[in-house]
């Protein structure tokens, strides 16, 4: 993941501005075949992964729109030898546009976590990631870290690493509604 990511939307929430940072994240995650010609005018919502996600970032625009204020959130988007942390700024521009940027705070090297590498082989099991703090949900629907998750599903020991699928979980879920109750 880039280290800063920004772009713009208006007020329908199409895209208007994309830094490089964004082409780069998107390309990963798409495959490699969007460019600026192609993106901008786009739907935001055609790129956000993620029931949850969307209805998230959903509130935190309307919030930010009707106040007028700009909400800040920190988030994890690791990858399997670091953690890394983020903050997101979501400002209000004129005629209830918006301006999104993410940076990354720090980073720290651990150990690889077999859960994001992206090479390993996955079965057919679907675990749940936290798309905002990447906490993951185990099958008794208690909410772990990453490292946590390794030990308990045994994967270190023969257990199949999962596919994931991104989730939000209520921790996450709470703090974002305080932030934006906050701006009011
Ligand atoms: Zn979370």
């Amino acid at each position: 993941m880039p280290t800063s990511i920004q772009y713009s939307i208006d007020k329908a929430d199409r895209i208007r501005f994309i830094n490089e940072g964004w082409l780069q994240f998107a390309c990963q995650n798409a495959g490699g075949h969007l460019n600026r010609a192609y993106v901008i005018g786009k739907s935001l919502w055609d790129f956000i992964e993620g029931e949850n996600l969307s209805e998230t970032y959903g509130l935190i625009f309307k919030a930010v729109r009707t106040t007028h204020q700009a909400a800040l959130f920190k988030f994890r988007c690791d990858s399997s030898a670091c953690r890394r942390y983020f903050q997101l700024t979501v400002s209000p521009l004129q005629e209830d546009e918006l301006m999104l940027s993410t940076h990354l705070i720090r980073q720290i090297s651990r150990d690889t976590v077999l859960l994001l590498d992206p090479d390993v082989q996955r079965g057919e099991q679907v675990l749940s990631t936290c798309s905002w703090c990447i906490k993951a949900c185990l099958p008794n629907d208690e909410w772990v870290e990453l490292e946590e998750a390794v030990n308990r599903l045994d994967l270190l020991g023969g257990g199949v690493v999962p596919r994931l699928q991104h989730g939000l979980c209520l921790d996450c879920q709470v703090k974002i509604e305080t932030e934006l109750k906050n701006l009011k």
